[in-house]
């Protein structure tokens, strides 16, 4: 078949409009959604866990009240002193939302929380053990003498999320913490006891080890047990919490023409696409609860040119210390083998903000916990009901892995609603917050009036501590 000659024109000119067109236009295609279906069968499994626990729970604590019916009027002093509190903690945790700062830049809310503890008598002190941020206050029995009675440390948390404000829920720590403190005060005042009470501001949680910097300068002299609380979708006596180690791998190479003298160069992008791809097939190989994330933050800056230096930022995370430091280990070799197989060479900077660690939750401590939350109306799950796969990581562990600590959640939220949403930040300064505060700083003062009054209780939690390792050495862990 012939075609007359003028009908292949704009044939033609349609084609090259056509490829032009297939090149230069935008595809996009859109994010595909994850499927829930997995994330839906975690919630079902979770779901039977916490109605088997609940029952559990509810006929242990029902079992164990007559044990300690002798605390009963120091704890109903405690829950009658922090309800009184109600409207300040509401109010500090309200003020808080509204002037989210980030880590190391809290001083609004440093300022908040001193005001309210002078309203209250007390004379804290400001930027201790080395960060400028953070305060401290405490009170003491006439006799106290380190030597002989302990000190216990109740930790409030105040950082905030760039972008997301408070939506991990640290404005509620903080009134937790304050109330607590406040609550103890108030009734220790009126009673024997021997011992002393610090409330220490520890700032810089996010994405930091603020906790590591202050235990460095001294915040854990003379401290015999810690505690906190952090808000939830679930209420949890114990939770997990992986370690993170943060590792900046440089690769060096040779610059060369890409096109000209490619033979020439040494090519670090080459090697940090190849530490990537190992990372990704390490995953295999790891614990169910190890978490390897890395990016690859700089990789040259022309295709024509071979990089001569490529940066990655990686997380390694793990459950245990022990498989912290394995993991580490792999990590370091697949930056190694990457460096040899690509003829450049590879500088490791670890841990350049502090390693967070692990929590070693009390399960002594984390015990009486849930018995004052079953009298606020909650059930404390115990450990393993939420999966250990579900966890991030707190400095919190670094206090835990010094003194013996505890470290639960308390809910906040409905469970589907996760940390470090705008959701959760929406429930942070809920009427529920209220709630949780309040309930929240009669679970932290009654724990340590317990550990005051109760020798044996407090001699099991730190035999328990001592059976689990004792103090670890951190500087010797991770070299
Ligand atoms: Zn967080
Ligand atoms: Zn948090």
């Amino acid at each position: 078949m012939v075609f007359p000659r003028f009908a292949l024109r704009p044939c033609r000119s349609n084609f090259l409009k056509t490829v032009a067109s297939s090149y230069s236009r935008k595809d996009v295609l859109g994010v595909r959604q994850p499927s829930t279906a997995y994330l839906d069968y975690v919630s079902q499994h979770i779901a039977e866990g916490v109605a088997a626990a609940e029952a559990e729970r509810r006929q242990e604590t029902a079992e164990c009240k007559a044990d300690y019916s002798h605390q009963t009027e120091v704890w109903q002093k405690i829950t009658d002193a922090a309800e009184n509190l109600r409207p300040e903690l509401e109010d500090i945790l309200q003020d808080l939302h509204a002037h989210p700062e980030v880590a190391f830049e809290e001083r609004y809310a440093q300022s908040c929380l001193v005001e309210h503890l002078k309203s209250h008598g007390f004379h804290p002190e400001l930027g201790v053990y080395g960060v400028g941020t953070s305060f401290r206050a405490e009170f003491a029995s006439a006799d106290f003498d380190p030597q002989r009675h302990r000190s216990i440390a109740i930790m409030a948390e105040y950082d905030a999320l760039p972008g997301l404000g408070h939506a991990c829920g640290h404005n509620i720590i903080a009134a937790v913490g304050l109330g607590a403190f406040i609550s103890l005060h108030q009734v220790l005042s009126q009673l024997s006891y021997s011992g002393r009470v610090i409330l220490i501001g520890t700032p810089a949680e996010e994405g930091h080890s603020g906790k590591e910097y202050m235990i460095r300068g001294g915040m854990l002299d003379g401290v015999d047990m810690a505690m906190m609380v952090h808000p939830f979708g679930h209420d949890i006596s114990s939770h997990a919490w992986v370690g993170r180690r943060t590792l900046q791998a440089t690769f060096r190479g040779i610059a060369a023409h890409a096109s000209a003298q490619p033979f020439m160069g040494r090519n670090a992008l080459d090697a940090a696409s190849l530490a990537y791809q190992g990372m990704g097939l390490l995953r295999q190989q790891m614990p169910p609860c190890d978490r390897l994330h890395a990016v690859i933050s700089e990789g040259g800056r022309q295709p024509s040119i071979i990089p001569d230096s490529a940066t990655m930022n990686i997380y390694v995370r793990s459950l245990h210390t022990e498989t912290l430091v394995d993991l580490s280990k792999r990590v370091n070799d697949i930056l190694d083998g990457a460096a040899l197989m690509t003829g450049t060479e590879v500088e490791k900077e670890w841990d350049q903000h502090p390693a967070t660690l692990p929590v070693r939750n009390n399960a002594v401590m984390a015990a009486r916990w849930a018995r004052s939350q079953a009298r606020r109306g909650r059930v404390a799950l115990p450990a393993g009901v939420i999966p250990d796969t579900l966890a991030a990581s707190t400095d919190f562990g670094n206090v835990s892995q010094r003194v013996p600590g505890i470290h639960p959640m308390i809910k906040v939220s409905p469970p589907d609603v996760a940390l470090h949403t705008e959701a959760f930040a929406r429930w942070t300064k809920s009427p529920e917050a209220t709630t949780t505060a309040v309930d929240g700083a009669v679970g932290l003062a009654e724990v340590a009036a317990d550990l005051l009054f109760d020798e044996n209780f407090a001699a099991a939690a730190a035999q328990e501590f001592e059976d689990n390792g004792g103090v670890m050495s951190v500087a010797e862990t991770f070299g």
